[in-house]
C-alpha cells in the first residue's frame, strides 16, 4: 500500500503503481513513474500478466524538444535523451502517468529531473492524489519527494527528508542523490545553470561519462565564444541585462576570444573535495593565509575550440585555435590549483597565458 506523505501525495513501489493502473478506484488521478524505462512496456515486462492501456500525450527530450510520435529509443544517430513522457493510463485512460526515465544510480542525474517532477506533483496535488513511484519506494522516489518537500517547505535536504521518513520509515535516497539534494538546497530549491554548483556537478557528470569510456564528442561542450554567432548565449543575454559588459578572457599573443564568465567553473581557493589529507591539515591550521595562494589558473567548461579534448585523451594541452600559443591543460583526471583545491576533471587556463577583458 501507498503510504501518504502530504495530503493527496503518496509514496510507494512498482507493486503500488501496478495495482492503481488496474483498479476501478478513482483514488489516484496522477501517477509519476520513476524507472529505468518511461514507457508503460517497463510494467508488462516485470509482469507479463499485467495489461494496461495507455494513449499518449506527449514526449519531451532534453533540451526542450517536443514529440508525439518518435519512440523512447529512436535515437536516429544524434542522442535525443527523453526527458518524461506523459500519457492517459488505467481503467478508461481515467489516470494521468508521467514517465521519467531515472536509474537508481549513483552517478544518475537527478538535478535535471527535478523541475519537471516537482511541477507535476504540484499540479497534480491541486486536481487530485498524486503517487510517486519508483521500483522499491525507497531511493529514487524518495529522493524526488524530498526534493519537493525542500522546495514547498524550505526545508534542509536532512530536514525534509526526516520529514519523509515520519511517513516511511524506510526511504533512503542514494549517496549520489543525497548529494544532490544538497546541491539543490545550496542553489535555493531551484536548478541554477549558471551557478558554479551546477557548473561544477554538470562537469562532474561529463567526467563520469568519460570514466565509463563514453566517447565524449564536441556536442556535449560549451559555445566556442570565438565564434561570431557563439558570442553571447541566449542563456546569458536572458538573466543578464544585456548592457552590463561581460568579463571575458582571450589568448595573449593572438586575442582570439577563449572563454566568458559563464563558462567559468568556479572553485573555493584552497578546498578541494578530493584535496590530500596533509593538505586539509596544513589549512585548517593556517585559514587565514588562503589570500597567499591565488589560484594562477582558471577552470571552465569544455569547449569546442579544444580540439585535444575531443580526440579522446585522458589528458593534453590546450592550444588557442587561432594561433595555437599554448594556453593551458586539460586532465579527466583532475588538477590541482596553486591554491591547492583539486578540480576533477580540469580544463584549465593559465592566467599568464589569457588576457581578461570586457565584451
Ligand atoms: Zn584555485
Ligand atoms: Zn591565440
Amino acid at each position: 500500500m501507498p503510504y501518504l506523505v502530504r495530503d493527496r501525495l503518496f509514496i510507494g513501489n512498482i507493486n503500488d503503481a501496478a495495482e492503481i493502473l488496474q483498479s476501478e478506484s478513482t483514488e489516484f488521478t496522477f501517477i509519476l513513474s520513476l524507472l529505468s524505462s518511461a514507457s508503460i512496456t517497463f510494467f508488462t515486462e516485470w509482469r507479463s500478466s499485467l495489461s494496461i492501456t495507455t494513449k499518449e500525450i506527449r514526449k519531451v527530450y532534453v533540451g526542450g524538444s517536443e514529440s508525439a510520435s518518435k519512440s523512447e529509443d529512436d535515437a536516429s544517430g544524434k542522442s535525443q535523451k527523453l526527458l518524461y513522457a506523459l500519457e492517459y493510463a488505467g481503467k478508461d485512460l481515467k489516470l494521468v502517468r508521467m514517465g521519467v526515465p531515472l536509474r537508481d544510480m549513483e552517478s544518475e542525474n537527478l538535478l535535471d529531473y527535478l523541475d519537471v517532477c516537482l511541477d507535476f506533483i504540484d499540479e497534480s496535488r491541486k486536481e487530485g492524489s498524486v503517487l510517486v513511484h519508483c521500483f522499491a519506494g525507497v531511493s529514487r522516489s524518495a529522493a524526488i519527494i524530498t526534493a519537493y518537500l525542500m522546495r514547498t517547505e524550505q526545508l534542509s535536504q536532512e530536514d525534509a527528508l526526516e520529514s519523509l521518513r515520519q511517513s516511511c520509515e524506510f526511504v533512503c535516497p542514494n549517496d549520489g542523490f543525497l548529494d544532490q539534494l544538497k546541491m539543490f538546497e545550496e542553489m535555493g530549491f531551484k536548478i541554477d545553470h549558471a551557478s558554479p554548483i551546477y557548473k561544477r556537478f554538470q562537469l562532474k557528470v561529463l567526467g563520469d561519462l568519460y570514466n565509463r569510456g563514453e566517447r565524449i564528442d564536441s556536442s556535449k561542450f560549451g559555445a566556442d565564444p570565438g565564434l561570431p554567432t557563439a558570442a553571447i548565449s541566449s542563456e546569458v543575454s536572458a538573466s543578464t541585462d544585456g548592457a552590463k559588459p561581460m568579463p571575458a578572457f582571450r589568448c595573449k599573443k593572438c586575442r582570439r576570444l577563449v572563454a566568458l564568465e559563464e563558462n567559468i567553473v568556479g572553485h573555493e581557493p584552497g578546498e578541494g573535495e578530493t584535496c590530500f589529507e596533509w593538505k586539509k591539515r596544513k589549512n585548517n591550521n593556517s585559514l587565514n593565509r588562503y589570500d597567499e595562494h591565488e589560484c594562477s589558473s582558471i577552470f571552465v567548461e569544455p569547449l569546442q575550440w579544444m580540439k585535444t579534448v575531443e580526440e579522446g585523451a585522458l589528458e593534453g594541452k590546450l592550444s588557442c585555435a587561432h594561433c595555437d600559443a599554448r594556453l593551458g591543460y586539460f586532465n579527466w583526471s583532475g588538477i590541482q590549483c596553486s591554491c591547492g583545491s583539486w578540480i576533477t576533471p580540469a580544463f584549465q587556463l593559465h592566467k599568464s597565458r589569457v588576457d581578461i577583458s570586457t565584451i
